[in-house]
């Protein structure tokens, strides 16, 4: 088969010490420090096999991610910035749908022809985070697209247990087509819903929803917020493309944060009560948190949903005088978070149609990242099948 295969070379910064783990597992924890010089191309990688728990997919659609757009770019020395958990060689991709068309003998939940997506994590269940219900925070984890083959390739082995059927999207948008599409978006839509409602426990209809941040999940945010009954939804992004995207899938407010104070219209919106939910989507903490800190209604919550690594200086005192809370969130497995976004596509009241801008066959992958790397489109599609 083909995929779209990133190499690199391991040469650990100078200043970075690698670990006895990393040494033995050629897992770099902070990718960004130890891979350097990537190459993308779309090429011959072997057929996978399913073991006796995992189904092969015929993959469908496969979306390209912020995390893609950050091996395709390099700092001044040549390293990927993706700063997470990576092995190299592997093939990218990681939000993904496909057909199965081949299965292992211990396979129980799926059958040939079925329409599924898959979570990214795949998380051990054997750890004592995974044992006590958190698999996003695995600590044997392996990651589709980063550490372990991915989806921009015709194929994938996958076990059974990480597969989530779609053929109720199918139903309702009366299209595979359709429903491959928007299935591979439930990956980045269960990052919103996990951080959301499972970690931060969501907000009571009426209540007024920022997002800072309109990429896929920010967008993703705004369509469940307003499937949740916000009863406002601001969003603060400065692609022009998005503000427009963000509009269409919900948000009642599109701002440019360069061209307004946040801050100060999230105030004149509210009529100076303050806005209930705010969610960073934007890896800008040290600029977004200090606005959503001005503009805290009692009760509020911060949650924080885009990677930066890096300190953000928090006033408390406000989150005392406004009874706010702050939550970090990351994955977005378990907790039934696939299912029920799965669910909301199906009855029409999570529409992510919009935010899907463009579509690449696989032998142009790396074509279709270089275009998200303009973060002007909302999801870009690649089709490998
Ligand atoms: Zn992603
Ligand atoms: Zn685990």
């Amino acid at each position: 088969m083909k995929g779209m295969v990133l190499d690199a070379q391991w040469e650990p910064k100078a200043d970075y010490k690698v670990s006895e783990w990393e040494e033995t597992t050629r897992k770099a924890i902070t990718g960004n420090a130890i891979w350097r010089h990537p190459k993308l191309e779309v090429r011959d990688w072997p057929d996978p096999e399913p073991g006796p728990n995992e189904v092969v997919l015929a993959i469908q659609a496969c979306g390209v991610c912020g995390s893609d757009m950050h091996f395709y770019e390099t700092d001044a020395d040549n390293y990927i910035l993706y700063p997470g958990l990576t092995r190299f060689p592997t093939i990218l991709g990681h939000e993904f749908s496909g057909k199965v068309v081949a299965a292992g003998k211990d396979v129980k939940l799926l059958k040939m022809g079925d329409m599924v997506t898959v979570e990214e994590m795949i998380w051990c269940g054997r750890c004592t985070p995974c044992r006590n219900g958190f698999p996003n925070h695995c600590t044997n984890l392996e990651e589709i697209g980063f550490t372990i083959p991915g989806a921009f390739a015709n194929f994938i082995a996958v076990d059974e247990k990480f597969c989530w059927k779609i053929d109720a999207i199918a139903e309702r948008y009366g299209s595979e087509e359709m429903a491959y599409a928007v299935g591979a978006l439930t990956e980045p839509s269960c990052v919103a819903y996990n951080a959301m409602f499972t970690r931060a426990g969501g907000f009571k209809p009426g209540h007024f929803v920022d997002v800072f941040g309109a990429g896929p999940i920010g967008l993703a945010a705004i369509g469940l917020a307003k499937a949740a009954g916000a009863g406002m939804i601001v969003a603060f992004e400065i692609s022009p493309k998005r503000l427009e995207l963000a509009k269409a899938v919900g948000a009642d407010h599109a701002f440019d944060p360069r061209e307004v104070s946040p801050s100060e219209v999230m105030m004149e919106l509210s009529q100076g009560e303050g806005f209930d939910f705010h969610f960073e989507a934007a890896g800008v903490p040290h600029i977004a948190i200090q606005e959503m800190e001005k503009a805290l209604a009692i009760n509020s919550k911060i949650v924080q949903v885009g990677r930066a690594a890096q300190r953000v200086p928090m006033y408390l005192e406000s989150f005392q005088v406004r009874r706010a809370q702050a939550y970090g969130a990351q994955g977005h497995s378990g907790h039934e978070n696939f299912p029920n976004v799965i669910r909301l596509v199906a009855s029409g009241r999570l529409d992510l149609r919009p935010i899907i801008t463009a579509h690449y066959d696989l032998d142009k992958t790396v074509e279709a990242i270089a275009k998200s790397v303009e973060r002007s489109d909302g999801k870009i599609m690649v089709h490998p099948n």
